[in-house]
């Protein structure tokens, strides 16, 4: 399956894309990781996407586009991967359609996690990641077993540059002008359907595995 993940920033759409990834053995691509990640490795893509990215704002579009085009080449998504970040615009939307035509595929499902914006700010401002494996904590709901320390790899956690209040709420912006048309765009393909990411993690996690169980049956 091909899966779309929309959501605002703070939905919970990269745990629950994780934990999806693990259940149906399919690769997560997030978008935001693959940035970060060059971003710390100093790459052409990193420094080329830094700036946008501290400002909350949207990396350009053809940049994006070659990113996925050759993530999806991958030979880990035969099977099917989760889209976690990505499209984020209409542009975006279109393009990855049109990667998928070529290649003789569709996007089956995209599943738009709802959640009110002050619960996004809450959450995003209490959220932590660690710089080594990004894992993620949130100091409220999911602490870390030692203090501000990764349960993984022991590395001293960090709050995203852009998990500060004031980037959250451009991010938040950002979200509604470009990303949301994109709930319209799926919908008139017949292939959204919309979740409530206000629950806890593992409630919101059985409302999407009843969703895709559905689907796969029908
Ligand atoms: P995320 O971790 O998905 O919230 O992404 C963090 C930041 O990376 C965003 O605020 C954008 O600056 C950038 N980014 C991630 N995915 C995309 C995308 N599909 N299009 C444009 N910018 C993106």
């Amino acid at each position: 399956m091909r899966l779309v993940f929309l959501g605002p920033p703070g939905s919970g759409k990269g745990t629950q894309a994780r934990m999806v990834s693990e259940s149906m053995n399919i690769p997560q691509i997030s978008t935001g990781d693959i940035l970060r990640e060059a971003v710390a490795r100093r790459t052409d893509l990193g420094k080329k996407a830094r700036s946008y990215m501290d400002a909350g704002q949207l990396v350009p579009d053809d940049i994006m586009l070659a990113l996925i085009e050759k993530r999806v080449d991958g030979t880990d998504c035969t099977g099917g991967y989760i889209l976690d970040g990505f499209p984020r615009t209409l542009a975006q939307a279109m393009g990855l359609d049109e990667i998928l035509t070529q290649r003789g595929e569709t996007i089956d499902l995209a599943i738009l996690i709802e959640v009110a914006d002050e619960t996004v700010v809450r959450r995003l401002t209490r959220r932590r990641i660690c710089p080594a494996c990004h894992a993620l904590y949130n100091l409220d709901t999911d602490r870390p077993k030692r203090d501000n320390l990764c349960d993984r790899c022991g590395v001293e956690l960090v709050l995203r540059s852009d998990d500060e209040e004031k980037t959250v709420r451009t991010r938040l912006n950002v979200y509604r002008n470009d990303t949301l048309p994109l709930a319209d765009y799926y919908d008139s393909k017949g292939i959204l359907r919309k979740v409530d990411g206000e629950g806890s993690v593992d409630e919101v996690f059985a409302s999407i595995m009843g969703i895709l169980t559905e689907v796969r049956q029908s």
